[in-house]
């Protein structure tokens, strides 16, 4: 059955670590949205693509892309055929699991300042306290500017941290679940702890402010409009002594948006219209402005078929989704041998098999999932056979013991054929997730072929 190890069909696996180089420093900078964006804009740039306003008309061949908010990326290679006859397209999210800072966040306590913080997506907190951490994001000041803020990845960057109770005074902590044992409000980074000279009050707060006023020219006020995600710290690893894996920050889902962008980066011109759009939010529900569930897809569309001398643009772009087929580029929940109650061994994936091709997601009776059509399902496996990519079927996890969803649903509601496809991770939303190496470059060329195939 479709589940094959990909490593042995490899008589040289220079190209798939090579690859995998790519990779790691795509997801070491792209820390948060807004850093793969900037980084995709300069993939884009270099592989020719243009930006949407720089086209007064669109054609045939054409490479566009174009941003929204900072945190979407959308590029498309214009098709041969009327773009309303569907695109073919490639959709990931790229924000992670993390900790973002709260409007107000200093305060001092003990001798230490330290900033709250409040956690953004699905995280298991005690996985967080105790391992370095970094700060990426923006503060946008009064006057318009905005101060690009990066602390912890340079090796000469002090790294930030939130701690946690010791071991030996720790008896009451260790007698409660894994999900009260560290509480959200508890999830705060210690930034400091020298006192300014002469000052009794806040002083040790005070010194702080002051190193950020001489770095970066910001007040304390100015934090209230600004976006500090906490990250883990470092760089993308080897992982395995067979330097097999990757481990590191935001597989989930940036894994499946590298492979995606790439896709459509190296393709050079397709039937349809090729399209690989990058979305914010998907781990708090896909919404608002630079979520999935935004109308900033379907006005994108609307646009390139205006340049196009489309007369009704709108409802062309509606016809358009309509038509579509679509991978949602998203990873599963690998079978880790040290679990295995929540799988069952037939219907999962596993790591080094493969692209993971998932019919549906959700929970229980498969709610809040995208069910897609077998008549399509069948057309997506002859795609991947006839590129000999490998590739597995699979469900997220053993049935009632959880679940989850992907971005695929809310595609699925224009009436357009969507399928979950993705790469299997270990340790979801951890600081250290684990991908194989093999299964990234597997959904490159997944992903490669899907944009050139034909109804
Ligand atoms: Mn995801
Ligand atoms: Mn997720």
């Amino acid at each position: 059955m479709y589940n094959k190890n990909a490593w042995k069909k490899y008589d040289n696996i220079d190209e798939v670590m090579k690859f995998n180089e790519g990779y790691k420093d795509f997801i070491s900078y792209g820390k948060t949205e807004r850093l793969v964006t900037k980084e995709s804009i300069e993939l884009l740039e270099k592989a020719g693509f243009k930006p949407f306003d720089k086209f007064k008309t669109l054609k045939a061949g054409d490479k566009v892309y174009s941003i929204n908010k900072n945190k979407n990326v959308c590029a498309f290679i214009i098709g041969t055929k009327p773009v309303t006859d569907g695109l073919r397209i490639l959709g990931a999210h790229i924000d992670s699991p993390r900790m973002d800072f709260k409007g107000n966040p200093f305060y001092e306590n003990s001798g230490f300042v330290l900033a709250d913080t409040h956690y953004y997506g699905g995280i298991k907190k005690y996985q967080w306290v105790t391992i370095p951490l970094a700060l990426h994001g923006v503060v946008c000041k009064k006057d318009g500017t905005v101060v690009e803020i990066n602390i912890g990845e340079d090796d000469k960057d002090p790294v930030l941290g939130i701690s946690d109770l010791l071991i030996h005074l720790a008896q009451d902590q260790l007698q409660k679940t894994l999900a009260k044992g560290i509480e959200g409000e508890s999830l705060d980074l210690t930034l400091g702890s020298i006192p300014i000279k002469d000052d009794e009050k806040d002083a040790v707060k005070k010194n702080v402010l002051r190193i950020i006023k001489e770095k970066y020219d910001l007040e304390e006020e100015d934090f209230v409009t600004a976006e500090i995600e906490v990250t883990p710290a470092g760089k993308a690893r080897d992982y395995g002594l067979d330097r097999s894996m990757v481990a590191g920050y935001g597989h989930d889902d940036r894994s499946c948006a590298y492979t995606s962008l790439k896709a459509i980066l190296d393709t050079k011109k397709t039937e349809y219209t090729a399209c690989c759009i990058l979305v914010d939010k998907e781990e708090i529900g896909s919404v608002g402005a630079t979520g999935a569930q935004s109308v900033y897809f379907e006005n994108i569309i609307a646009k390139v078929l205006e340049k196009m001398g489309h007369t009704n643009p709108l409802f062309g772009a509606r016809i358009a989704l309509e038509n579509s087929r679509m991978l949602s580029s998203d990873v599963s929940a690998g079978y880790d041998p040290l679990y295995p109650s929540v799988s069952d061994p037939r219907n999962c994936c596993y790591l080094g098999n493969g692209l993971v091709i998932m019919k549906y997601t959700g929970r229980g009776g498969k709610s809040g999932s995208n069910d897609a059509n077998p008549e399509f399902y069948s057309w997506v496996r002859k795609t991947l056979d006839d590129a000999n990519v490998n590739w597995q079927s699979s469900e997220l996890g053993k049935i009632d013991v959880g679940g989850g969803g992907t971005i695929a649903y809310i595609l699925g509601n224009y009436n357009m054929n969507v399928i979950d496809a993705g790469i299997p991770v270990l340790n979801m939303h951890a600081p250290m997730e684990i991908v194989s190496k093999a299964d990234v470059y597997e959904a490159y060329l997944g992903y490669k072929a899907f944009l050139v195939s034909k109804n």
